[in-house]
C-alpha cells in the first residue's frame, strides 16, 4: 500500500482526480462503445465545448499538455516559419523542443515581457527585427493564460495583441494549460477571453483542473482543423479508448466543477498570499492573481522548508518559490505551511 500522501503546493498536477471527473469515468465504464472517438461521450463532451465557447468550433482530445501545444503550433505552421512566444513559455522551456520537432523545424523566437507576458512592442521588436529571407517567416503568436508567473491578461492586452496579428497576418495559440483558472479570475466568458479577443486556437487542460489526464484543443476557425485528426494519430496522441477522456470531460464541463475547481483554486491562493504577506520578510515575485503564489525567499529558507517535506518548485531564479494551489488545497494544509514558512525565516534569517 502506498501512504496517504498529504496535499503539496508544487504543481496543481501533484493533485488526484476530482469526484465528478472520477464519477463519470465508473459512468463510461460500462459496456462496449465505439472506438477512437467515435462514441456518445466524445460526441456530448465535443458539443458542450461548443455551447461553453458559444461557437462551432473543432474540437479535439490528446493525452498532455505538450502534445497538445505542440501539434496545434504544428498545425498553424509550415517548417519555415516561427512562433514569437515569451521567455518564460511552457513550450519553449518544458517541452524538449517537441513544437520545433512536431512542426518539422519551426523556430520558436523567444520574446521578454514584465511578468510572464507578451506585449505588442515586444512582440513588434522581433517582427522588426529582420524581415529577409534568412530569417525564420513569423507566423504565430503563442500566449499562455494564466501565463507561467501566474499572472493573467486582461481583454484588452489581449485585443491590442491581436491587433498585431491581424496587421500581420498571425494567428494566435492560447496554451490553457490554468485557462480555467483565468476564466474563474476575470469573470469573463470563455468565448471572450479567446477567439472574440483574436485567439484562433486553444489548449485546454484538463488535468491540472481535476482529471486524471487529458486535454482539449479548441480550433475556433474550423478551416485551421483541416487534417489535424490525422496529425494526431501520427504523434501517437488519437486515444482509442477515447470515452475515458471525453466523460471526465464531461463531468467536469456538466457538473461546473471545472469553474468550482479553479475557482476553489484561485481563493486558496488568495488566502495563501495574504498569510505569507503578514510574515516579515516575504515577498512577492509576480502580482498574484489566479493560483499560483510566487514568493521571494533566501536559499537555506526554501531548503529548510524542503526538509520539512514541503515541496514547491524554485525555477524561477535562486531564492523564489512557487506555491500552486488546486482543486485540492485545503485551509489546514495552507495554515500548515505558512506556520512552516514562518518558522523557517525566524530559524534562518536574521
Ligand atoms: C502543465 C503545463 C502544460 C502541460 O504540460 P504536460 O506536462 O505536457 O501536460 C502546458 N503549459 C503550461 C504553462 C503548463 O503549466
Amino acid at each position: 500500500m502506498i501512504s496517504n500522501n498529504p496535499e503539496q503546493f508544487a504543481s496543481d498536477n501533484y493533485s488526484g482526480i476530482c469526484p465528478e471527473a472520477l464519477e463519470y469515468t465508473l459512468q463510461a465504464n460500462s459496456g462496449s462503445v465505439p472506438a477512437y472517438g467515435n462514441d456518445e461521450w466524445t460526441q456530448r463532451a465535443t458539443d458542450y465545448f461548443r455551447d461553453l465557447f458559444e461557437i462551432d468550433c473543432e474540437v479535439f482530445f490528446v493525452f498532455n499538455g505538450t502534445a497538445a501545444n505542440s501539434l496545434a503550433l504544428a498545425s498553424l505552421c509550415q517548417s519555415y516559419h516561427s512562433v514569437v512566444c515569451h521567455e518564460t513559455a511552457h513550450v519553449e522551456t518544458d517541452e524538449c523542443g517537441a513544437p520545433e520537432f512536431f512542426s518539422n523545424g519551426s523556430k520558436l523566437l523567444i520574446a521578454k515581457g514584465e511578468n510572464g507576458k507578451l506585449t505588442p512592442a515586444s512582440i513588434e521588436a522581433i517582427v522588426h527585427k529582420r524581415n529577409d529571407i534568412h530569417y525564420p517567416k513569423p507566423k504565430v503568436i503563442s500566449l499562455t493564460q494564466t501565463t507561467e508567473v501566474g499572472t493573467l491578461y486582461s481583454i484588452d492586452e489581449l485585443v491590442a495583441i491581436h491587433e498585431v496579428a491581424k496587421q500581420h497576418q498571425f494567428k494566435v495559440h492560447m496554451d490553457g494549460a490554468r485557462f480555467a483558472n483565468a476564466v474563474a479570475a476575470m469573470e469573463r466568458s470563455p468565448a471572450e477571453i479567446t477567439w472574440k479577443s483574436g485567439v484562433d486556437v486553444l489548449c485546454f487542460c484538463g488535468t491540472k483542473n481535476g482529471m486524471a489526464m487529458g486535454e482539449a484543443i479548441l480550433f475556433f476557425d474550423k478551416t485551421l482543423a483541416e487534417d489535424f485528426s490525422y496529425r494526431c494519430k501520427q504523434a501517437g496522441q488519437l486515444a482509442s479508448k477515447m470515452r475515458f477522456i471525453s466523460a471526465p470531460w464531461l463531468g467536469l464541463l456538466e457538473t461546473g466543477a471545472w469553474l468550482n475547481n479553479a475557482r476553489h483554486a484561485n481563493r486558496c491562493a488568495t488566502y495563501l498570499e495574504e498569510r505569507l504577506l503578514a510574515i516579515a520578510h516575504v515577498e512577492l515575485l509576480f502580482p498574484r492573481q489566479a493560483n499560483a503564489v510566487f514568493i521571494k525567499l533566501p536559499e537555506a529558507t526554501l531548503q529548510h522548508l524542503q526538509q520539512k517535506g514541503w515541496q514547491f518548485y524554485t525555477f524561477i531564479g535562486v531564492g523564489g518559490a512557487r506555491f500552486m494551489c488546486s482543486w485540492n488545497t485545503t485551509q489546514e494544509r495552507i495554515d500548515e505551511l505558512v506556520a512552516d514558512v514562518k518558522g523557517a525565516i525566524e530559524h534562518t534569517v536574521n
